[in-house]
């Protein structure tokens, strides 16, 4: 999720040569239907509607730029697409596997989400990763699997990436907000497009943060020890990508720019089968006495899978996205992001009204968060995204007195792994 800092942005991205190298335009301005990415001064970037929403409008969707499984997640054998993220496993499977019961069973499987792409999965030949459909594969294989593809040495221990890969899941247990996976993708990207300008200039399009705070985002997202964790992930990056080509990666500040990159705008996607299947079946007009068994079994379900795997969580991967990730927060939001298709396509949809010219906003907390005082926002949003919020609501609370509220305790407010 993007933080967003209160000044005006400048070109940060800390690969010089890059910024030499491309003549980027200060004050970028992305044009599309229907909404602006402007720069405003004083304020930084912004997403500004250019019609109007009634509530409940789809704003946009957009696919992300780059998107991958969380390393814990497939370690613990999460079946999903490898490129789209979507399930390949049914409700039931992943609910019996996130409870460790093979004995459970899930009704109304006619409303598994599932259904529709399970017949068409596919794998690549060379290293076996699964697709959800020969779609996902030829369009992986156009973005970064030819580099990618580990073929054979997909399950050697010994191959650089998975020694990256193991380095990274020890220095961040679940439940997990990001992936190093999600740079070597980008890296193969990088090796794959034929534009390689236009694709740094798209990496450099997510930068939104001074460099002097990278330390900080960093930081949050490898904890404690991060100075000494930062330098041996480093080294096991370099000894990943020696290619002159990705040289300008491998420099120290450059490595550490992709670090804050994927801590600062990576998004978490939320494709499980399982919370896909609870939200339709919830939505069944169905007879009382038969909603009350149906409930009942649901509470059932996520309190056994809750006993095995922990707090249920939603999201399976992380991604970048072009426009979402440009989204500034507000206390008060008018807009919402959902992944209504169960794969890594994120639907913008309108909570409020939006007139043409006003800023659309999401909530970066989550809803219980919002319901807290301002001053418990206000340090949520500083610990985490590290920004000060002065969305009309904090604005119009500003004489409130600047305690927490009455149900908050200090273990919420500061979540140290939480990136
Ligand atoms: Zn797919
Ligand atoms: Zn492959
Ligand atoms: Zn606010």
């Amino acid at each position: 999720m993007q933080r967003k800092p209160p000044i005006e942005e400048e070109g940060l991205f800390s690969l010089v040569d890059i910024e030499a190298r491309l003549l980027i335009k200060k004050k970028q301005t992305f044009k599309m239907n229907p909404f602006e990415i402007m720069s405003i001064p004083g304020k930084g970037r912004a997403m500004i509607s250019q019609k109007s929403f009634s509530v409940g409008d789809i704003i946009f969707e957009e696919e992300a730029f780059v998107s991958c499984q969380f390393s814990w997640n497939v370690a613990y054998g999460y079946l999903a697409c490898d490129h789209c993220m979507r399930p390949l496993e049914t409700t039931e499977q992943n609910v019996r596997r996130l409870a460790s019961d093979q004995s459970l069973s899930v009704p109304f499987q006619e409303h598994d989400p599932t259904k529709q792409w399970l017949d068409h999965f596919c794998v690549c030949v060379q290293c076996g990763v699964k697709y959800c459909s020969e779609d996902c594969r030829v369009d992986a294989l156009k973005k970064y699997h030819k580099v990618a593809c580990m073929g054979n040495f997909r399950q050697d221990d010994s191959h650089p990436i998975n020694i990256l890969n193991d380095t990274w899941k020890k220095m961040h247990y679940p439940p997990e907000t990001g992936t190093i996976l999600l740079i070597v993708r980008i890296m193969a990207m990088y090796k794959q497009s034929k534009d390689k300008a236009a694709f740094l200039e798209t990496l450099k399009s997510f930068q939104s943060v001074f460099v002097n705070v990278e330390d900080q985002i960093v930081h949050k997202m490898l904890g404690a020890n991060f100075e000494s964790q930062m330098l041996e992930l480093y080294k096991r990056f370099c000894n990943a990508f020696t290619d002159e080509e990705f040289s300008i990666f491998t420099t120290p500040d450059a490595f550490k720019s992709l670090m804050a990159l994927i801590g600062t705008n990576s998004q978490g996607i939320a494709t499980s089968s399982f919370a896909e299947w609870v939200k339709k079946v919830s939505d069944l007009t169905i007879p009382e006495e038969e909603k009350n068994k149906l409930e009942s079994c649901i509470d059932d379900l996520y309190n056994k899978v809750g006993e095995f795997a922990g707090e249920f969580l939603n999201n399976e991967g992380s991604g970048l996205y072009q426009f979402q990730s440009k989204i500034n927060h507000s206390c008060f939001p008018n807009a919402q992001s959902n992944f209504p298709y169960s794969n890594h396509i994120v639907v913008l949809k309108a909570l409020k009204d939006i007139q043409p010219g006003e800023e659309i906003c999401i909530s970066y907390l989550d809803e219980c968060q919002l319901d807290r005082s301002r001053h418990t926002r206000q340090a949520i949003l500083k610990e985490n995204y590290l920004f000060v919020c002065s969305c009309p609501r904090c604005l119009e609370q500003i004489n409130d007195p600047d305690e927490t509220s009455e149900d908050d305790d200090d273990q919420d407010l500061v979540d140290d792994d939480d990136m």
